[in-house]
């Protein structure tokens, strides 16, 4: 079965710190994958070298046929086919949510205002922030902010998307409803690869886990295996703080 996105022998250093030492992932379509480990392993490291927000060292990244981690890539084309949200804080404070959600489409993608803006209020009305299209992100609490962006996320059609730790800044009670939304869209159908904490909704919601421990993958299969019968001890160790 070919991948949709597959990384292999993935390796970073920032200065004399080796924080990927040859990681390999993949994702096929429809696939939701779960990121899970320390805070330190890596896990944003790796979602922003395959997102190409930070070059690699070594390794290569394909998505489809193409080798996007060619440095002659150009990394704004293939970034325009991924969503990505993050931990907190990364909608422009300056534009509405409307215009937060519609910029990629109208400026990347080049569509009308109005047509961007009939596709995003639709998408507002899904995530519940319609009556927010026209107020600044601050207006918003933490839990609508990450609704509206993803809802930014996914107004391009993204081919991947990347969650990191997207619920871990929040306040508990407002979790529920950022993760009740990504859910429904991996119910769509959306390919997700996602850093997370959420160890319950791992197990709900992932078809596959991954456990990366100081920059390797220790341990990968379905959420039933890695989650309730880890084979690694390091796996164990990492999960025995969540209960
Ligand atoms: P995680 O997301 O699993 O908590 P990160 O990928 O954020 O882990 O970080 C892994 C390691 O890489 C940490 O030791 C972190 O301090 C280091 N690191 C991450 N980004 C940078 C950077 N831009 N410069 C230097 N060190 C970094
Ligand atoms: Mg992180």
């Amino acid at each position: 079965m070919s991948a949709l996105l597959r990384a292999t022998g993935i390796r970073k250093a920032f200065g004399q710190r080796e924080v990927l030492r040859g990681v390999g992932v993949d994702l096929a379509t429809h696939e939701v994958v779960a990121l899970i480990g320390a805070s330190g392993s890596g896990k944003s490291t790796l979602l922003r070298c395959l997102n190409l927000l930070e070059p690699i060292d070594d390794g290569q990244i394909f998505l489809g046929d193409e080798d996007i981690s060619d440095p002659r890539v150009d990394a704004n084309r293939v970034r325009a086919r991924f969503g990505a949200v993050f931990q907190a804080y990364n909608l422009f404070p300056h534009l509405s949510v409307l215009d937060n959600v519609t910029l990629a489409s109208r400026v990347v993608h080049r569509m009308p205002r109005a047509a961007a803006e009939d596709r995003a209020m639709g998408l507002l009305t899904r995530v519940g922030l319609l009556e927010h299209a026209r107020e600044h992100p601050d207006r918003l609490s933490g839990g609508q902010q990450q609704r509206a962006a993803i809802a930014r996320a996914i107004a391009t059609d993204p081919e991947v998307l990347f969650l990191d730790e997207i619920t871990s800044a929040l306040d508990p009670e407002l979790v529920g409803e950022v993760l009740e939304l990504v859910r429904s869209l991996a119910d769509e159908g959306a390919t997700i690869l996602m850093a997370t904490h959420e160890m319950a909704f791992a197990r709900d919601v992932a078809n596959r886990v991954l456990f990366l421990d100081e920059g390797v993958v220790v341990e990968e299969g379905p959420p039933a295996e890695v989650l309730a019968a880890p084979r690694e001890a390091r796996t164990r160790a990492f999960l025995s703080r969540f209960t």
